[in-house]
């Protein structure tokens, strides 16, 4: 990292701009070709490495993956984006562009340099749109309803291609002049293209330096010289011997998801839209019975002070939860922001460490005064704290409705799922009134019924925790504005009931609500603001009156979540085609989005959205009991 800039930031690209085109104040480069830089593009990255003929080729369920070292404007993954969509198979097929930015532009920026290009203006504001705030790590984007994605790391290349888990069936090789910026092209760099290429894998670059063509061929790429474009004498393109196979192909047949709540749906759905066919189960007769299925919750994560690998994913998360949810804004979705206050003096001293030691854009976050807070929640607060203005709540139920009506997903709800047994190349999905499904997979999804259809399920550290929501209704209590969270957390409300809660009970059973957990939210949530209920109203006998939910979440002995294969309890290696997404305890609203978006990736043979850094600490081999 830079000398001023603070974790999770980056620093951004400097640009100048000479006749229109921008240049890099860093490096003394342009970003393109002064002739014509989509010409360029086209000719240098697309007809060298065989585009728009390879996207064509791209088999049913198959997917098409560049890497591209240097992101800068996006220019070339909008001209890749635009051939997908001109060439693209008719039939389920997906395009997938990875690429890495150490200096990311401003979003100012971005859009001025694509402004050049009104044939692309279409996908360039879907860009903008899209575009992620700078902060350091993988960025995950997905346009046309999931048939493209693009994987950005802002970092620095040896850090992502070090991280990053993909294979990548073209390279589009485009940073900067070599002499002008040699640490993009070091042969560390490039032996790791080397390793996440793949047999028939090809790359294009605009350079024809002779140290890269010959660090080139010893990475075992077979190269040839190109005329170069415009004014450029030569380029040069590159194939990676061997048979090439059928791009990112997988298996016909369904993959089971046992599990219709949040991270069940979410998973089904982002499956389904990459072309999959899914079984959906659940014992309930309707999506988000169990530990989803309360009226309102919201979307909250706790960033720590250190910016550790933890700290990463829940932004990660909160930002993948923010951008995935948005088309639902208004309906099941509602960015109202949120307000995590400095509810003690524990808390307070926690975020003034925070403020201190990371820098966070404020369209993430920022610090607030009492005063502040109290007039961005309508709520006369008794503190001040961090604000998320692109936070918010969610109606969970209507959500998993909507996500699994897909004619992809084939739900088969009212099924109690009574076990999983492989068979051959198969996966059997056995239901307690003895129907039997065969899948190519299965994903367990059912939060703290998953110890029960796990092989050995008693050996994973699994908890489960009782949560007690209260419903406040606005006739007694001031409903804020925003989301609230200190000791509990406090939603605006929708029809003039507002959620409150939720307990977190290791050790109680109890299936329904009971006046002391009533009391326990309605205390700790009279302890965030003044104004809260109204002056005749007291806790003791609001907790006899209202009315509440309570459902058992899932979590785990670290209280981290858990996504990706099962581990064998015998053996060092996993379960061929058993996965798991659960453990998310009480932050499931904002962490399974992305940890869906894992697991479809690693289903159906994507690049990974998480470095291997973070998916580590996802997999369940931790969880097994000695
Ligand atoms: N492909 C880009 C486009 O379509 O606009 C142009 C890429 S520009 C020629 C090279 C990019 O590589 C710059 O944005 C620069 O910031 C980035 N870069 C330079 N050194 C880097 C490094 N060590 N790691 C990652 N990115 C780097």
């Amino acid at each position: 990292m830079h000398d001023n800039t603070l974790l999770p930031a980056i620093e951004s690209a400097e640009l100048i701009w000479r006749d229109g085109v921008p240049e890099s104040a860093r490096f003394g480069d342009v970003y393109f070709s002064r002739d014509n830089g989509l010409e360029e593009t086209r000719y240098v990255f697309l007809q060298h490495n065989g585009l728009p003929d390879r996207f064509r080729a791209v088999p049913h369920r198959g997917n098409f993956v560049i890497a591209e070292s240097g992101f800068g404007t996006g220019l070339n993954f909008l001209a890749a984006w635009q051939a997908w969509r001109d060439s693209a198979p008719d039939h389920a097929a997906t395009f997938h562009f990875v690429s890495v930015e150490r200096f990311p532009l401003t979003a100012a920026d971005l859009k001025k340099a694509l402004a050049l290009w009104p044939e692309l203006s279409e996908l360039a504001n879907q860009l903008l749109d899209a575009y992620p705030p700078l902060v350091q790590g993988t960025h995950r984007l997905i346009f046309d309803g999931g048939r493209v994605r693009l994987t950005l790391y802002f970092g620095d290349v040896l850090e992502a291609w070090n991280l990053l888990n993909f294979h990548a069936d073209a390279w589009f090789l485009d940073g900067f002049a070599p002499s002008l910026n040699p640490e993009m092209w070091l042969e560390e760099a490039i032996s790791l293209i080397r390793k996440h290429s793949k047999p028939g894998t090809t790359l294009a670059t605009f350079t024809a330096v002779g140290r890269i063509r010959r660090a080139l061929i010893d990475a075992g790429f077979t190269m040839s010289k190109q005329p170069g474009f415009g004014r450029k004498r030569d380029m040069l393109a590159g194939l990676l011997p061997g048979e090439a196979g059928r791009p990112g192909c997988h298996r016909q047949g369904a993959v089971a998801v046992i599990g219709a709540g949040i991270a069940g749906c979410l998973l089904a759905r982002n499956l389904a839209e990459r072309g999959l066919d899914v079984l959906l189960f659940d014992g309930a007769a309707e999506p988000a019975s169990g530990a989803s299925g309360n009226l309102q919750g919201a979307s909250y994560v706790k960033l720590g002070v250190e910016f550790n690998d933890q700290t990463q994913l829940a932004l990660s998360a909160l930002l993948f939860s923010q951008h995935y949810y948005q088309p639902f804004t208004g309906r099941f979705w509602h960015p109202t922001g949120l307000l995590q206050l400095a509810w003690n003096p524990r808390e307070a001293d926690r975020q003034n460490r925070f403020i201190e030691r990371n820098q966070y854009p404020a369209d993430i976050l920022r610090a607030v005064s009492r005063q502040e807070a109290s007039t961005l929640t309508g709520l006369q607060t008794f503190s001040g704290g961090l604000w998320f203005p692109g936070s918010g709540w969610l109606q969970p139920g209507p959500l998993c409705r909507a996500l699994a009506d897909h004619p992809r997903i084939r739900a088969e709800f009212g099924a109690n799922v009574s076990r999983c047994l492989r068979q051959g190349e198969q996966w059997l999905v056995e239901t307690a009134n003895n129907a039997q499904y065969e899948t190519i997979s299965v994903v367990l999804c059912c939060g703290d019924k998953t110890p029960e259809l796990l092989p050995d399920g008693k050996r994973y550290r699994f908890k489960r925790i009782r949560g007690q929501v209260s419903h406040l209704d606005a006739e007694t209590a001031r409903l804020p504005n925003a989301v609230i969270c200190g000791q509990k957390y406090l939603n605006p409300g929708h029809d003039g009931i507002a959620v409150t809660g939720a307990t977190f009970d290791l050790h109680d059973d109890t299936p329904v609500p009971t006046t002391q957990g009533h009391l326990e939210n309605l205390t700790n949530v009279g302890d965030m603001a003044h104004d809260l209920f109204q002056p005749d109203q007291v806790p003791e006998r609001m907790a006899k009156e209202i009315q509440g939910r309570v459902a058992f979440r899932c979590t785990t002995h670290d209280y981290q979540p858990v996504a990706g294969p099962v581990a064998d309890t015998r053996r060092d290696t996993v379960q061929t085609g058993l996965y798991t997404l659960t453990g998310l305890g009480s932050k499931g609203l904002t962490y399974a989005p992305l940890l869906a978006e894992y697991l479809a990736d690693r289903l159906s043979e994507q690049p990974e959205c998480l470095p291997q850094n973070l998916s580590r600490r996802l997999a369940s081999e931790r969880m097994i009991k000695n």
